[in-house]
Order: C-alpha cells, then structure tokens, then sequence
C-alpha cells in the first residue's frame, strides 16, 4: 500500500515537472519564431531541446541548410532580428508523424510565413503512408 501510493506521488511530481519546463529546455514539439520588426514568421519542429535548435538557426550562415537560411536571409535583407528570447511552442508532439504533421498545418497558418514551400511538399510521402489501405 505504502509503495503504490509512493510511486504514484513521484509519477505526478514528474509530471508537473515536465509542463514546467522552460521553452528553451522543451523538445518534441513544433514552434514558431516571430521577427520582431515584422509580421515575418517561421515554423519549425524538433525532437531536440529548443535551445539548440534556435542556436542552430541563429549561428546557420556556416552550415548549408535551406530550412534555416531563410531565418538568415530575412536578417541580413531586411536588418530586422527574431525574437529568440520568446520562442512560441505551438505544439507537443512525440511522434516524428504527427509531429511534422503538426509543423505542417501551423506553417500554412501563418501571416507572413518565412518557410520555403519545400517545407509542406516534404510531407507528401508522409500522406502517402498515413492514408495508404495496403
Ligand atoms: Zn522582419
């Protein structure tokens, strides 16, 4: 009895643990990155902690990814920066599928969406798989 009600106490302590989180600690989940000059905006998932991702995104110009140059072209046309400090989590989601899923339908929300095309035509095989009827 003592034990039963020893580890459902420490379930839910980590629980509450876990919601508390900072943003820049959270992973699995999809975000948003505003400007803060303008209504530009980009959309993004990780299965990593947030912090490393905006760290990524922010110090990109050495690394060859288009997903985040368009983070980096933004800035240096436009001499505007992003909000890295107040990084919106639009989403937790464990699975990388529903994940992406989720990046998908929240880039086409946006305003001014800062994200290539490439990032929603990415997910056609994705559809492909979740409404196949093999
Ligand atoms: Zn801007």
């Amino acid at each position: 009895m003592f034990a039963y009600r020893g580890i459902k106490k420490s379930n839910s302590f980590i629980r509450v643990q876990k919601d508390k989180l900072p943003t820049m600690s959270q992973a699995e989940v999809v975000y948003r990155l505003n400007c803060k000059n303008c209504d530009a905006s980009y959309v993004g998932q990780t299965g990593r902690c947030v912090g490393v991702r905006m760290s990524e995104h922010r110090n990109h110009i050495n690394r060859n990814t288009t997903q985040s140059s368009v983070i980096t072209e933004h800035r240096l046309q436009t001499s505007h920066d992003f909000n890295w400090d107040n990084i919106k989590i639009l989403d937790k989601e464990k699975f990388w599928n529903k994940r992406m899923l989720s990046e998908m339908i929240h880039i086409k929300k946006q305003k001014y969406r800062l994200n290539l095309q490439n990032d929603t035509y990415k997910l056609d095989p994705l559809y492909e798989s979740l409404f196949s009827t093999s």
